[in-house]
């Protein structure tokens, strides 16, 4: 973890202090949203947020799955429609690119994945550019929106998600305000009690109901730690919210 207070350029008029928020928050470097810990502005009137990587972005940087240099942009250097070769979302803010005439995007956060996740049961997780098998949430190897994107996946390819998926499956509900209600996550958390949700997985078919629920059951583990990748350890108050986003 970095240094509590720094200055950025991004925000040079005050310091950013390291917090632990209560509620989601939108970095103001990439766009994205995060749940874990970050850099806060110190006027709370201000509600500047970034994500810890975004504000410790070096100015150049590599990854194993991608041969090109990328460099560090505070905006998106090329009009027009860019997404991030990774996670499939939109880039529209602070991004690592390639000098491809081509080039490949990423966010900051997409790129400190870690390489593996491992449940408290010692399932192994493993982060990889291509889909060996089926994602569990699609149903394919490519994802609906434009890109095959990188995957986490267990060593028994049995559980294989797209991080495009978890993704989505996570910002679909920010966008409908399942996390805030007028800018309160206790009043959504309320309403989500009264909220049924669907399944979101594909089971396997063809499986007695009690391994169906076993499947289900480590499939949620999955999804929850690629979700803590994906956006930052979630507070235990979000952490509740997305088990009942999760549960049937
Ligand atoms: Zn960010
Ligand atoms: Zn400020
Ligand atoms: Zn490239
Ligand atoms: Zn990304
Ligand atoms: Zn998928």
């Amino acid at each position: 973890m970095g240094l509590t207070k720094i200055k950025h350029p991004s925000h040079s008029q005050h310091c950013l202090l390291l917090k632990y928020p209560q509620e989601p928050y939108q970095c103001n470097g990439c766009m994205g949203i995060g749940f874990g810990p970050c850099y806060e502005c110190e006027h709370e009137d201000c509600s500047f947020y970034l994500h810890e990587e975004c504000a410790n972005a070096a100015p150049s940087t590599s990854h194993p799955f991608s041969k090109c240099s990328l460099k560090f942009h505070d905006k998106v250097p090329q009009e027009g429609e860019r997404y991030c070769d990774a996670c499939g979302e939109d880039v529209s803010g602070f991004v690592y690119q390639c000098k491809h005439k081509n080039p490949h995007d990423f966010h900051p956060r997409c790129l400190k994945l870690p390489r593996t996740l491992t449940t408290e049961d010692g399932l192994m997780i493993q982060l990889r550019k291509k889909l060996p098998s089926k994602c569990l949430y699609c149903g394919s190897k490519e994802t609906s929106n434009r890109i095959q994107g990188w995957c986490y996946v267990s060593s028994s390819y049995q559980y294989c998600y797209h991080i495009a998926c978890v993704k989505n499956m996570i910002l679909e509900k920010w966008r409908k305000g399942y996390f805030i209600q007028d800018g309160n996550v206790k009043a959504s958390y309320l309403a989500l009690q009264t909220f049924n949700p669907s399944r979101e997985i594909v089971l396997p078919s063809g499986k007695s109901s009690s391994k169906a629920k076993q499947i289900w059951s480590t499939a949620k583990t999955v999804i929850m730690l690629i979700i803590s990748a994906l956006f930052g350890e979630p507070t235990t108050l979000i952490s509740v919210l997305v088990q009942q986003l999760l549960s049937s």
